[in-house]
């Protein structure tokens, strides 16, 4: 008897002919994300199954894994040979644990599938059978095949692996498989929400993050890497880009009319961090902007943020309230590090009163008004870059 892992994978069914890319992409991503526990990991009609993982691991796996995008689900399993007492013992035991405090009257089923066809019941029978024998012994349960408590699911493959839990997993798509975008990470609540939700799509990130010392803090700079490496928990790796922002920022207070210093921050942002993207081999990039949450993100703001650029600008928050967005900070682990109280550099220099309804040739006017390419190529030659993980 052995425990496995057992993958259960999303959408990738959906991709014909491309299927093996994605499927080869997934496997090494789980790969990556079990580094240390040297896994086995087999592939077989639909299903990957993680094996040799030592004991005292397995539920340490089992977090890693769920959160690999791709992943549908995972049932930890034993696998065990076809031979029908060996199936009914293993899945006895199995069930001798599942119900450890349930009491009478616990519903349960038997959920059978059986890809060897030539195994000699088929699933009605060992749906049945083991139903038979489950009752014979642990007498005060009782079937529900509807909704029942319990499923005992057994499944008939090169070998037998039966399991009675099933944990959801992260979704999405295996990250890497839909090329590189650039986050603009903040310190704030938003971005890695966004970062995240986009690398589900099987974006591999990259990440841009200006700082404006000594107005922003060494703790803050801190929150965004430790952001960054929540985010990378989820999706591998990410290059990290720190930019010197301060001397653009003073120039702007000081040189740009007041109501316009937000936007035309934002521009800038978006011009420096479209810099850095190409030459990262990204191309998109990504930010945490909700339609209407402040007044840099009125549909008027938004269009004169996008003239500063020509890649396309994801925006996967656009629709979602900010309670929503927190709802996923918290599930994904990012909230209580984004509530931590340091400022960023966007709320350290806040106009009394931004326009709402920025006219685009105005803004590109009050821009082109004061030179900021040197200042631009300083900052970028100053940006240091980190890899987080
Ligand atoms: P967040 O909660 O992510 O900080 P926000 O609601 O505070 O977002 P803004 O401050 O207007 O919104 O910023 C909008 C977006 O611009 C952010 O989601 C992020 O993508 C980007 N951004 C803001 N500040 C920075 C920064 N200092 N460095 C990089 N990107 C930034
Ligand atoms: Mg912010």
């Amino acid at each position: 008897m052995e425990k496995v892992l057992l993958v259960r994978y999303t959408e990738i069914h959906l991709k014909g002919l491309n299927r093996p890319y994605f499927e080869r992409a997934l496997v090494d991503n789980i790969r990556k994300a079990l580094k240390g526990h040297s896994p086995v990991i087999e592939r077989e009609q639909g299903r990957i199954y993680v094996k040799g993982i030592a004991e005292k691991d397995f539920s340490e796996a089992l977090g890693r894994l769920t959160r690999v995008f791709g992943v549908h689900s995972v049932s930890p399993a034993v696998s065990v040979g076809k031979d029908w007492e060996t199936v009914v013992a293993a899945a006895l035991g199995l069930m001798e644990k599942r119900l450890e405090g349930c009491g009478e009257g616990t519903s349960f089923k038997v959920l059978a599938r059986r890809s060897d066809k030539r195994y000699f019941m088929n699933s009605d029978a060992i749906n049945r059978e083991l139903g038979g024998r489950v009752l014979e012994r642990f007498p005060f349960l009782h079937v529900d095949v509807h909704k029942p408590e319990v499923k005992l699911s057994v499944e008939i493959r090169e070998s037998a692996y039966i399991y009675c839990e099933e944990i959801p997993g992260a979704k999405g798509m295996p990250t890497g498989t839909a090329g590189r975008a650039c986050l603009l990470i903040s310190g704030g609540i938003d971005s890695p929400v966004a970062g995240y939700m986009m690398a589900k799509r099987g974006l591999t990130l990259s990440a841009v993050h200006f700082y404006s010392y000594p107005y922003t803090s060494e703790r803050a700079r801190d929150k965004v890497v430790e952001l960054t490496r929540l985010v990378s928990g989820y999706a591998g790796e990410i290059k990290l880009f720190l930019v010197p922002f301060t001397d653009i920022q003073m120039t702007i207070y000081e040189k740009c009319p007041e109501k316009e210093t937000t936007v035309i921050m934002r521009r800038l942002m978006m011009k420096i961090a479209e810099r850095i993207a190409r030459t990262d081999g990204a191309l998109a990039l990504i930010t945490g902007e909700s339609l209407g949450q402040v007044a840099s993100q009125t549909l008027e703001a938004l269009c004169v943020t996008n003239d500063a650029v020509s890649m396309p600008v994801f925006r996967p928050l656009i629709g979602f309230d900010k309670d929503e967005i927190m709802d996923v900070a918290r599930r994904i682990g990012t909230y209580e590090t984004s509530i931590l109280p340091y400022e960023d550099c966007c709320t350290v220099f806040v106009p009394k009163h931004p326009v709402t309804k920025p006219k685009l040739d105005e803004l590109r006017a009050s821009e082109a008004a004061v030179d900021f390419s040197e200042m631009i190529e300083k900052a970028v030659e100053n940006t240091e870059i980190m890899t987080v993980k």
